[in-house]
């Protein structure tokens, strides 16, 4: 370890304020890792709660460590006492996205440590991940971890130090102990590809929300929000990982949510509001207009236009938002109806004249390419509507042209994605008919998003690739898949309903007729309806169980009985 580099930990540590200092003489080390930059991870609101949540026992410290790619070359230290990650008794990773498992492989190496869990032996701390991306499909990583939580983490780390304390020192027994555990997947207790004999691990959710504050801890200049997380979102739409891995919907009550900004406003004036679909809490309205009442500026990451809650958008103008977020996903109705995102082209244009007489000084436009059954017409569509957006907001209008993965433990699951190509054609496409009306397209590339669908779907055999790559670009990615003797298309062709998939690992909670049910209306243009309102629970795809569904207070249900009862046909 270098002296600039602890000097380095010591200055971020100087802008922060809230972390948290202990001794680690008699307790239990942790270091938790986002698997992404400090500005990245320090953004993501589960660091925030699992780090609280960790060092709310009082035999346990807890301290951060981020990817560092000015940093290399050199071991990986915890920020908090600057120590090397190999003297913790847990290296704990969350990792939100698929493209973040190349800095996980690169900081098992940096830190000097055997990549591969089989080749560790009781020296090298415990390494646990979690996390949406390995809770949807945990497998081309899984050789990496002793062990893999599916789902929530704040579930499992009460039971995850109960294992630690009783078995101090004693790898073999802490796994043997996690793997009897709900949520956790021990890969070598498992055998290969997951140990199809065994049970599916089950996906862990929270019931109380209340239980502990889901807002962040530590402020720093770098990312200055005191965020609170409104979870899950109930909409339904085909395409979204979210939309499904964070099933059901729940939601604070508004009483704490304004308890939690009152304590978080002591220290900080803005307020981040986290969630996959902000606008659909059910006192969004109230809530905007509660927190301006105490001073707070609100941000939030996007916004739904079905119905659009002009009390939001107007707290966000009146907090000095720079950029209002609407996302269409798709370019014309027909596809939007494929997807289950039905939002009209009125209420999007609804939203971008909103924008304009509150004088937003940017409008940001999401769009996906490469959406199942997407046709030029959509992409001309598309292109359309950008137009009319550009006719309504004068000011600076960005659209994103994100090319689409499908993701695990959705009702796409089973697509095959758009070849990198035509997403590339159509991208050009709509830059070339948009570039002379001042609008910034953003496009990414198909090609990376090959990569992503690779991994997203992928099994164990991807770990040697992983492994076996000697520089992070396309070219040394394509040569170590080629050496491992894979194709991208393997991974990235349609399934057949029914054929063993490397995600039967996780049973996410809802029920695989479910999603052949929502993928059968895809194709037919069909919408679908997506959760009872207010989080009250219903029995439909099976993610809520009849304790939480039949719990007190939840209201009448407006569809109760599981799919599978609606159309056997399906299961
Ligand atoms: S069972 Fe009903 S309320 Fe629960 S996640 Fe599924 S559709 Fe939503």
């Amino acid at each position: 370890m270098r002296w600039d580099q602890v000097q380095e930990a010591r200055h971020v540590l100087r802008k922060e304020t809230g972390v948290i200092y202990k001794d680690w003489g008699g307790r239990i080390p942790i270091v938790l890792t986002y698997a992404n930059t400090y500005y990245i991870g320090m953004s993501s609101l589960a660091l925030h709660v699992l780090y609280r949540a960790f060092n709310a026992h009082p035999d346990v410290v807890c301290e951060r460590a981020f990817w560092n790619p000015r940093r290399a070359r050199e071991p990986v230290i915890s920020l908090e006492s600057q120590r090397p990650v190999t003297d913790c008794a847990v290296w704990a990773f969350t990792i939100s996205y698929e493209m973040d498992y190349f800095h996980l492989v690169a900081m098992l190496r940096q830190a000097g440590m055997p990549p591969l869990a089989a080749d560790r032996d009781e020296s090298w701390p415990l390494v646990i991940g979690g996390g949406p991306a390995l809770s949807a499909n945990p497998e081309p990583v899984a050789p990496f971890f002793d062990a893999i939580v599916i789902g929530e983490g704040e579930e499992v780390i009460g039971p995850l130090v109960d294992a630690l304390r009783a078995h101090a020192g004693d790898k073999g027994a802490i796994l043997t102990a996690l793997d009897g555990l709900p949520g956790f997947y021990v890969p070598s207790l498992r055998g290969a590809q997951g140990g199809r004999s065994r049970p599916p691990v089950q996906r862990l959710w929270v019931r109380d929300l209340t239980r502990q504050p889901t807002v962040s801890c530590i402020l720093t200049p770098d990312t200055e929000f005191a965020d609170l997380y409104l979870r899950g979102c109930g909409r339904g739409c085909r395409f979204c990982l979210a939309g499904y891995v964070y099933r059901p919907p729940r939601e604070v009550p508004l009483a704490a949510l304004l308890a939690w900004a009152r304590e978080g406003l002591k220290r900080w004036r803005k307020i981040g509001l986290v969630s996959a679909a902000v606008s659909d809490y059910s006192e969004i309205d109230e809530l905007a207009i509660r927190l301006r009442e105490m001073g707070a500026k609100i941000s939030v990451s996007s916004m739904r236009v079905d119905p659009i809650s002009v009390p939001l958008v107007k707290a966000l103008a009146e907090s000095g938002t720079q950029t209002l977020t609407i996302a269409p996903e798709a370019g014309s109705t027909r596809l939007r109806e494929v997807i289950n995102k039905p939002q009209t082209d009125e209420q999007l244009l609804h939203a971008v004249e909103l924008a304009e007489s509150l004088k937003f000084p940017q409008l940001k436009m999401y769009f996906m390419i490469g959406h199942p059954t997407e046709t030029e017409e959509d992409i001309q569509a598309l292109i359309d509507l950008a137009l009319a957006a550009r006719r309504r907001f004068s000011r600076r209008l960005v659209l994103d042209a994100t090319p689409y993965v499908p993701k695990p433990h959705t009702p796409f699951q089973w697509e095959a994605m758009t070849p990198a190509e035509v997403v590339r054609a159509r991208q050009e496409r709509i830059k070339r008919a948009l570039a002379s009306q001042r609008i910034v397209v953003r496009a990414e590339s198909p090609e990376w998003a090959e990569v992503q669908g690779v991994l997203a779907r992928g099994d164990r055999r991807l770990a040697h690739v992983l492994l076996s790559m000697e520089a992070l670009s396309l070219a040394a990615w394509e040569e170590a898949q080629a050496d491992a003797g894979l194709t991208a298309d393997e991974y990235l062709r349609a399934r057949t309903p029914g054929e063993p998939l490397p995600w039967d690992i996780v049973a996410s909670g809802v029920a695989e007729g479910f999603f052949r049910y929502e993928l059968r209306h895809a194709r037919r243009n069909d919408l679908t309806p997506g959760c009872p309102p207010q989080a009250q629970g219903c029995l439909r795809c099976q993610a809520c169980d009849s304790d939480w569904a039949f719990r007190s207070g939840a209201g009448r249900k407006p569809w109760v009985a599981p799919i599978s009862l609606l159309e056997p046909s399906l299961t």
